[in-house]
């Protein structure tokens, strides 16, 4: 079997979900797991909806609710798809405010997914094909940690491969990316931009022989081509140089995608939606490394937090475990970290987590940090390279080993 995901921008209108039913027919539309995103910024446009309900702007939150069902009816209507009787649309925002903000954002952003999956199998068993929708919430089984629900491989792995392995199933299953769901049956999401990790959860449960994601890039490029002229394609890679790729902040595959694949030696190919019989790029066992060329990174929206002891008695080790602590507790990301001998400083991710744990860092030390950075990674870099792209920047901080430069530039 194979797996194929398809993000948000492959599925963000009418003509996406028919590239979709085409690219299914080339893989000969059997024993294939599609799992689909939602659809185009349907799941930003859910979160400003959540927002809203939580500020107490409700007129506001069915204004944009409405938006994103009308967005959805229209491309099912272009599609030939009836809304009420193909499809019947959730009516309600999903909303309880006994609940935590955080519970209410899974039950209402899930929604995305369960909207495009519900159109992408509709339409595709309209074609003639054979195909199922399932229902992640049901079968992929998390705990509850609402907006990074951790999976419980074991519970999952059983439902869903009996799922598949039952007789008579449809040749083609749909399910959705990012979304699972608790034992009392709650829907959880895995972290934004989490279906590429849905994706490959099924190809381990299922050791399928290769798992795809269809982009509206190339493949994997060696720098994003919005931000660099010329990129140049990297076909092959292996397991560990695409895992620092992507901890770096490369947008093209999540972080947690790598390990079920790599515990099953299963390849990952990156292709591009529109041009389905391109190679793109194979992620892979025995894929070609190191990378020989170039490859620039960008991981936006961070800031630099520097601690110093209150009392210049500053003991690195003691310091860096309740540092550490802390940072774990507020599920900080840390993107990098420098000491020296009376400071310690940690660049992470500009979350809505940072406020509460730069709160608690100040009860133990003097801190100063620095919004508004980005992590600049180069890898294989040369002193050329590295002069190159400094140049005309403001360098917050900079790491650099025998290849790889890391530059926290101000933006
Ligand atoms: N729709 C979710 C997001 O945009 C999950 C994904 O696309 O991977 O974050
Ligand atoms: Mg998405």
């Amino acid at each position: 079997m194979k797996v194929y995901k398809f993000g948000g921008a492959s599925v963000k209108n009418a003509e996406g979900v028919r590239n979709v039913e085409k690219i299914v027919r080339l893989a000969g539309a059997q024993d294939l797991m599609v799992v689909v995103s939602a659809m185009g910024k349907t799941t930003n446009a859910l979160e400003r909806v959540v927002e809203f309900l939580d500020a107490g702007k409700e007129e506001q939150a069915l204004t944009q609710w409405i938006d994103i069902v009308d967005f959805h009816v229209a491309i099912m209507k272009e599609l030939g798809l009836h809304p009420g009787s193909d499809i019947r649309l959730q009516g309600e925002i999903p909303y309880d405010p006994a609940k935590s903000l955080d519970e209410n954002y899974d039950q209402i952003v899930s929604l995305g997914e369960i909207m495009s999956t519900q159109i992408v199998a509709v339409y595709l068993l309209k074609q003639g094909l054979s195909v199922e929708w399932w229902n992640m919430p049901k079968l992929l089984r998390t705990d509850d940690t609402w907006r990074e629900a951790k999976v419980d491989d074991a519970t999952s792995a059983e439902l869903i491969r009996s799922g598949w392995n039952r007789p008579q199933r449809p040749a083609v299953v749909v399910t959705q990316g990012f979304i699972g769901g608790t034992a009392d049956g709650r829907r959880t999401t895995l972290g934004r931009e989490g279906s590429d990790y849905t994706a490959a959860l099924l190809g381990n449960y299922l050791d399928a022989e290769s798992v795809t994601i269809w982009k509206d890039v190339p493949g994997i490029l060696n720098a994003d081509p919005r931000l660099e002229p010329d990129t140049i394609l990297i076909p092959s890679l292996r397991y560990k140089d695409a895992v620092e790729l992507s901890y770096s902040g490369a947008q093209i595959i999540h972080p947690k995608t790598i390990r079920p694949l790599e515990n099953k030696h299963i390849p990952l190919f990156v292709k591009p939606f529109g041009e389905p019989n391109a190679a793109g790029s194979c992620i892979s066992e025995d894929g070609v490394g190191p990378i020989d060329i170039p490859v620039y990174i960008w991981r936006k929206n961070q800031i630099l937090i520097t601690m110093r002891a209150k009392d210049f008695a500053f003991v690195l080790e003691e310091s860096l475990s309740e540092i550490f602590d802390i940072i774990h507790r507020h599920r900080l990301k840390v993107s990098l970290i420098q000491s020296s001998a009376v400071t310690i400083s940690v660049c992470v991710d500009n979350t809505r987590f940072v406020p509460e744990a730069l709160a608690e860092l100040q009860q133990h030390f003097n801190v100063t940090y620095n919004e508004n950075l980005s992590l600049l990674t180069i890898r294989g870099t040369t002193p050329e390279i590295l002069e190159r792209a400094k140049a005309g920047k403001t360098i917050m901080l900079s790491q650099t080993t025998r290849r790889t430069a890391r530059l926290v530039v101000s933006e």
